[in-house]
């Protein structure tokens, strides 16, 4: 049966539609790019704002009408806070997001009963649902997930409802999946989850995020390794002298902040102020030669005023961002932030967004222009255009190197580059022979 895929969402979608694409293959299903053609779609889907509830809605039914007789499926983060199938009629088969990997059996029976199968479980165990990724295609960088489940309960966010409780996998099989990755020709691993810093919290035996990283980057060969998004109240002070002592780690931090406001941070239910973010990115800047930090900002929250937005630009350029993700902070219904007064206007969302996407972009240039001169080690991912070798440097900075022939390939190769210019994008350099 040929099989279409869609993911909706965050890395840790990306990672699980693989892991079911590799079981769907092994059980007969052959992938198709073409929803139009394909006898079975699959729609891991996302609910971290009602605009991702909705593109999901949309793309569903977009199949259902360009291709009636196509077995629709949907599992996720936005089935998963479904009460029943009527939330897609479309679909034949509704999962939800920790039994994903139970999609080629569901699929089976309704092919042999033809009733439509509303199978969510509930999320109410500290069990991760066993998935394995063998390969990620010819990528060079690959994820794996380590960690599901959230139980921090931010004010503007659905995850926890949508994920449940926190779910760690064993550090032997993360090793076995690395080695896997490592062996498949992957140069980069990614370490990610839904909330990646709380890896052991619930196993209660002192196991923590840095004995995962530890696991990964002791392994022997030639890759490096990065983690996705993490949480600042959660990084001490002896992690990063353990993460330090790492070579193959990544001196690049996803250090979400949300807001540079400590009032708006309490009203969000965030476990930091910007006292301990500042001396947080600080400590891993001393520890860290060229360490990028990144982050995710949010603006417009409910009763964030014209200052307190001002106060969360001035710490954005106090901290000086390598780069940045901005969100307006976006209405979910069943989340204590939907109820709350002083709802800021969109016209205000879209203005403080842009004030703060230009804090952003100059300190990105401010980075770029402090990498020219520097040596740096480059992951090579792809021949750009036919004038350029592209790939990322362990601090995660965007490097192109002039095409060295039409016929020469630089992909899954780490070599070390050093950069002559930059862009406000990219750093441009020369190998270093
Ligand atoms: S830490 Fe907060 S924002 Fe992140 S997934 Fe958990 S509840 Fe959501």
């Amino acid at each position: 049966m040929r099989t279409f895929y869609m993911t909706f969402g965050c890395k840790v979608n990306q990672y699980e539609t693989n892991c079911i694409e590799q079981l769907m293959t092994a059980e007969g299903f052959v992938t198709t790019n073409e929803y139009q053609s394909a006898d079975v779609a699959v729609i891991n889907t996302c609910t971290v704002t009602s605009s991702a509830d909705s593109k999901c809605r949309q793309f569903i039914r977009k199949i259902a009408k360009e291709n009636p007789s196509c077995i629709i499926c949907a599992l996720g983060c936005m089935t998963q806070t479904a009460k029943s199938a009527d939330i897609l009629p479309e679909c034949a088969v509704i999962a939800g997001s920790r039994n994903k990997t139970a999609l080629p059996s569901l699929i089976k029976r309704y092919i042999a009963e033809g009733e439509r199968i509303f199978a969510v479980n509930t999320l109410d165990d500290n069990t991760i649902e066993p998935m394995c990724s063998k390969a990620a295609g010819s990528k060079t960088r690959a994820y794996i997930k380590i960690q599901d489940g959230c139980e921090m309960y931010c004010t503007y966010c659905a995850i926890p409802y949508a994920r449940g409780k926190l779910s760690s996998k064993p550090l032997d099989e993360i090793k076995t999946e690395a080695k896997a990755l490592i062996a498949a020709g992957h140069k980069e691993l990614i370490l990610t989850g839904i909330n990646l810093c709380c890896y052991g919290r619930e196993l209660k035996n002192g196991t923590r995020l840095i004995d995962a990283i530890e696991a990964v980057c002791t392994l022997e060969g030639d890759f490096r390794v990065r983690l996705s998004s993490v949480e600042p109240e959660m990084i001490t002070k002896p992690d990063i002298e353990r993460m330090v002592a790492l070579d193959k780690l990544c001196p690049h931090f996803h250090l979400s902040l949300q807001s540079g406001c400590d009032k708006t941070l309490k009203a969000m239910k965030r476990h930091y102020d910007t006292d301990m973010y500042s001396e947080l990115v600080e400590n891993l800047r001393e520890s860290f030669d060229n360490c990028a930090i990144t982050t995710d900002i949010m603006v417009g929250f409910p009763g964030e005023t014209a200052q307190d937005h001002e106060q969360a630009l001035s710490f954005a350029r106090q901290i000086a961002f390598a780069d940045g993700h901005i969100f307006p902070y976006s209405r979910r219904k069943g989340t204590p932030a939907d109820k709350m007064p002083q709802q800021v206007d969109k016209k205000n969302k879209h203005a403080r967004a842009l004030e703060m996407a230009k804090v952003i972009s100059e300190s990105r240039e401010a980075f770029l222009a402090s990498m020219v001169g520097k040596t740096v080690r480059v992951l090579f991912e792809k021949e750009s255009s036919p004038l350029y070798h592209q790939g990322h440097s362990d601090n995660y900075t965007l490097v192109k190197i002039d095409r060295l022939s039409p016929e020469t390939t630089l992909r899954r190769q780490m070599r070390d580059v050093k950069i002559t210019s930059h862009d406000g994008s990219c750093c441009y350099g020369v190998l270093v022979q």
